[in-house]
């Protein structure tokens, strides 16, 4: 369905690094609902969830850890060389990912709720949105902080910007965008109106 919520939802979007969790935090300083797609990919597979026990049937009890916790290392592992175990995974949890967050979203009571997702166009919860917001940074940018944030080597980075989509493209996708090449009080006052023209757009 293309668009199964009454309440309104804003997508915010952009690669690894680039300040989505930063604006999203700006966001909620004024009540406003976050809802993460990376902490809904996590809570679907907790320990109680059905998918837990379907991915340990599939994949064998060893791809739990000692305390039936998912162990997501060995299972990125698996699905990684093999596309036919990859569709598998993702036609399990792709449709109860996508549950919880429209009724994560559905379910806020603030003006309206942003979707956080580094995959948003990718994986086509953009529909669900009435505007989409790119947090968009030089990939200079995006390496430097996800470096010193992370720790991780500027090669591990790049791989992973490499499976993101591009810059240009998300561009080309976004309503709104914010460049995020300055210090963290642009972004704040960026962020401070487009919530006056969110809030404006909800109440319309
Ligand atoms: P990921 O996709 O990896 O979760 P993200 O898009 O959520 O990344 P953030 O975690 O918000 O990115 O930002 C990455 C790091 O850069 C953080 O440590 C954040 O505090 C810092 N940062 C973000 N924007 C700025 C800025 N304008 N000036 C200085 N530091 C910034």
């Amino acid at each position: 369905s293309e668009n199964p919520l009454s309440q309104t939802s804003i997508g915010l979007t952009g690669g690894i690094g680039s300040g989505k969790t930063a604006a999203a935090d700006h966001f909620a300083s004024f009540g406003i609902a976050v809802v993460d797609a990376d902490l809904a990919s996590r809570a679907v597979v907790e320990p109680g969830q059905p998918a837990l026990s379907d991915i340990a049937t599939h994949f064998g009890a060893d791809i739990l850890q000692a305390d039936g916790s998912l162990d997501r290392t060995k299972l990125r592992h698996l699905v990684f060389a093999d596309q036919a175990q990859r569709k598998w995974l993702q036609s399990l949890l792709h449709p109860l990912i996508n549950a919880y967050l429209r009724d994560n979203l559905q379910a806020a009571t603030s003006p309206y709720a942003l979707l956080v997702n580094p995959l948003l166009f990718e994986t086509q919860q953009h529909r669900w949105c009435s505007r989409t917001l790119l947090i968009d940074a030089p990939e200079e940018a995006q390496l430097d902080r996800t470096m010193a944030r992370d720790q991780n080597t500027r090669e591990q980075v790049e791989n992973i910007m490499q499976a993101q989509a591009s810059r240009s493209q998300r561009q080309a996708l976004a309503d709104d965008i914010v460049l995020n090449d300055k210090d963290l009080s642009h972004l704040h006052a960026e962020v401070d109106a487009l919530h006056q023209a969110y809030l404006e757009l909800a109440a319309s």
